[in-house]
């Protein structure tokens, strides 16, 4: 069997590296995961199903991969909230990281194998941050907030290439929010000292004071914490590249003076009217707004998953309506497939499955490219269709392309193979209009097709016969 290797751009060389277990054993990734404030929005998702599909690529290839989504659990917006809302911090934050898990289920995303919170792991931030006072990296501040001093650290801006001198010149001394631009490239908070107005009663005891952390060490510790020191991959959306992972390279490699991440992949965003979908814009939508307008799960991840991740995804109703289509094209063809009933031992399909098989995984293998993968699949499917016109595909061809399709489907993960629960009332009545149809008593037939479209399903002929599909 061909060993295929993932070739994936690394966003700090600027080139494709290949993706191999540098223990020669586990891929040990890690992707930064939500902040439970809010419900996550359907541009978050593009993301996790970025991240999804390049997991699922490497166990296609026959890797075993070892995946820590962190849930971040607090920070500004998720104190905010609970301030806001006048209830503990938990009291806030449950509610969404449910929907979150909920929202991952319907998406099809398969699970990571760890999912730590951060309010877990002060205790390890605080251990990092003391070594780098010890250090003499970090410093306490005039509000006796502890700040990382990127001048300290010579390789700062390495990942997204900062031209240094240039923005310290014009830039501020330290910033304590969470979320900054390039334009504001300074020393960053590691530890913020409480304050009453903005905390509430939200808080950890610490060596330096009453306190919590700040975002960017909480991913450093919960990924150093489970999977090591240096780890494979680590993704993100590109939003995420400055600051956030510029300060976890900092923070991570004067902790442990080792590299702390091999392979940097971000993916690009998902865009409305040329603006990245977010909630500060108020451009957005929830899975859940998606799903009300009638939309299913695996209808929204093929929309999400279909273009390569490092190209701008441009979400519209239009473009949701056109990957739903496309997605049934490949129902209506193992539906097809499910009612080839005639058995003859002959057997055409395997160089079909094959050259799919090489090519869908060539695909894959250059960068994640899905649309290509895809574009093999649509061909293999036509080649199929036109076999099953001819009247070639028998029995145990259509059983041979069907499992082919689930295997395929352990990357794409949108082609449902369970067969569709069409109730018992409803195949009677299908039945008794073949009989009627066969007898030529066509009213009959008539009125037993009406009987179906009124409870909601309809029939479709089909050179092997007929069956029934919801509405
Ligand atoms: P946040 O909860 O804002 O930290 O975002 C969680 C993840 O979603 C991060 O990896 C972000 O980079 C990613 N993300 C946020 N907005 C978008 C978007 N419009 N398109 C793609 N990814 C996004
Ligand atoms: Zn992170």
């Amino acid at each position: 069997m061909t060993q295929y290797i993932l070739k994936l751009f690394n966003t700090q060389t600027r080139k494709k590296e290949e993706i191999l277990p540098s223990d020669g054993k586990t891929i040990r990734m890690y992707t930064c995961g939500p902040t439970i404030y809010d419900y996550a929005h359907i541009g978050n998702f593009r993301t996790y199903v970025f991240e999804d599909l390049l997991r699922r690529t490497l166990k296609f290839f026959g890797f075993e991969v070892m995946q820590v989504m962190n849930i971040t659990d607090v920070d500004d917006k998720t104190i905010k909230g609970a301030i806001k809302n006048k209830v503990p911090l938990k009291t806030f934050t449950d509610p969404f990281k449910k929907a979150f898990f909920e929202d991952l289920k319907i998406l099809n995303i398969e699970p990571a194998e760890f999912y730590p919170e951060a309010t877990a792991y002060i205790g390890e931030m605080i251990k990092i941050i003391q070594d780098l006072l010890k250090k003499e990296i970090a410093y306490v501040g005039l509000d006796k907030s502890i700040y990382f001093s990127i001048g300290k650290f010579p390789n700062y801006g390495k990942l997204s290439r900062l031209n240094l001198k240039e923005l310290q010149a014009g830039a501020s001394m330290r910033v304590i929010a969470d979320e900054y631009d390039k334009e504001s490239v300074s020393d960053f908070v590691l530890w913020k000292s409480y304050d009453s107005v903005r905390d509430g009663d939200i808080y950890w005891d610490s060596p330096f004071g009453k306190g919590r952390p700040g975002w960017h060490i909480e991913c450093s510790a919960m990924s150093l914490k489970l999977l090591g020191h240096t780890i494979d991959i680590h993704c993100g959306g590109i939003d995420n590249m400055f600051p956030h992972h510029e300060n976890e390279i900092a923070q991570s490699e004067c902790y442990t003076s080792k590299s702390f991440v091999l392979h940097w992949a971000h993916s690009e965003h998902l865009i409305v009217d040329g603006k990245k979908m977010s909630k500060s814009l108020g451009n957005f939508f929830t899975l859940r707004d998606i799903l009300k307008k009638g939309y299913s799960g695996p209808q929204i991840r093929y929309m999400l998953l279909h273009t390569h991740y490092k190209s701008n995804l441009n979400f519209t109703f239009d473009g949701l309506a056109g990957a739903k289509n496309t997605l049934q094209r490949i129902l209506d063809f193992i539906n097809r497939l499910k009612t080839i009933k005639e058995e003859q031992e002959v057997c055409v399909v395997t160089p079909f499955i094959q050259r799919c098989k090489d090519e869908f995984s060539l695909a894959l293998a250059d960068d994640l490219n899905i649309s290509s993968a895809l574009a093999s699949l649509f061909d293999f499917v036509r080649d199929i269709n036109v076999l099953c016109d001819d009247k070639k595909i028998f029995k145990k061809d259509a059983i041979r392309v069907l499992e082919f399709l689930a295997d395929l489907d352990k990357v794409i993960g949108c082609l449902s193979f369970n067969d569709e629960e069409v109730p018992q009332n409803i195949q009677e009545a299908l039945d008794k209009r073949q009989i009627a149809r066969k007898e030529k008593n066509f009213k009959k037939a008539d009125e037993l097709r009406q009987y179906i479209e009124s409870l909601g399903y309809i029939i479709e002929d089909t050179p092997q016969g007929a069956r029934v599909k919801k509405k």
